[in-house]
């Protein structure tokens, strides 16, 4: 008997963001901007989703993105650290057999960057979608920490499961489950496949 091959695990597309939950954006910016400016900017101090203006010299958000489009050659996004144990948990749940779909949104700018990320890091996205509009982008589930995506994923997708990645800069949202780890991630994904089980 070996029950767990004999399962039936049925594949739930997964919806995922890239900056703030696998992709390490604040480190990324500071880290230039400390090397470019002089400053001492700590992962710590960004506690709003507006800091990367809040915290810097620059008067507005296109004053960032210009000069993040450019920083060695590349944009800042190109530049990105992976957070410990993100890129495992989706190589994990792709052999479980979820479809991991790439939802993000990015400049113009950066859209090369972003799928020559992807393959570097070795993500296995099934789908890579870049927009603003994330809900036109059909998954179950959607792990997303943008406090302006949340309330439109959960408008436009009520059937799907909308997951919040806690971070400093997001607040909780009716309708929306918190997440704190990849770990717990996991863990409602299995219960959801679960109770879909036929
Ligand atoms: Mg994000």
């Amino acid at each position: 008997m070996q029950p767990e091959l004999n399962r039936y695990v049925p594949r739930m597309r997964l919806g995922i963001d890239l900056d703030g939950v696998v992709a390490n954006f604040t480190k990324g910016w500071m880290t230039f901007y400390n090397r470019d400016y002089g400053t001492d900017l700590k992962v710590e101090d960004s506690e709003t989703w507006h800091d990367l203006v809040n915290l810097t010299h620059f008067d507005d958000i296109g004053e960032f993105w210009e000069w993040s489009s450019d920083l060695d050659g590349h944009s800042v996004f190109w530049h990105l650290e992976t957070f410990p144990g993100a890129v495992e948990a989706l190589v994990d749940l792709d052999s479980d057999g979820h479809d991991i779909v790439v939802v993000t949104t990015k400049p113009h700018f950066a859209h090369d960057d972003t799928y020559e990320w992807i393959d570097r890091n070795g993500l296995p996205a099934k789908e890579v979608h870049i927009t603003a509009k994330k809900w036109t982008v059909a998954c179950d589930v959607y792990l997303d920490d943008g406090p302006y995506n949340l309330p439109g994923l959960v408008r436009h997708r009520p059937e799907a499961t909308v997951c919040r990645y806690v971070r400093p800069w997001n607040d909780p949202v009716v309708g929306v489950h918190d997440i704190h780890d990849f770990d717990e991630f996991r863990g409602l994904v299995g219960r959801l496949a679960e109770t879909r089980e036929m």
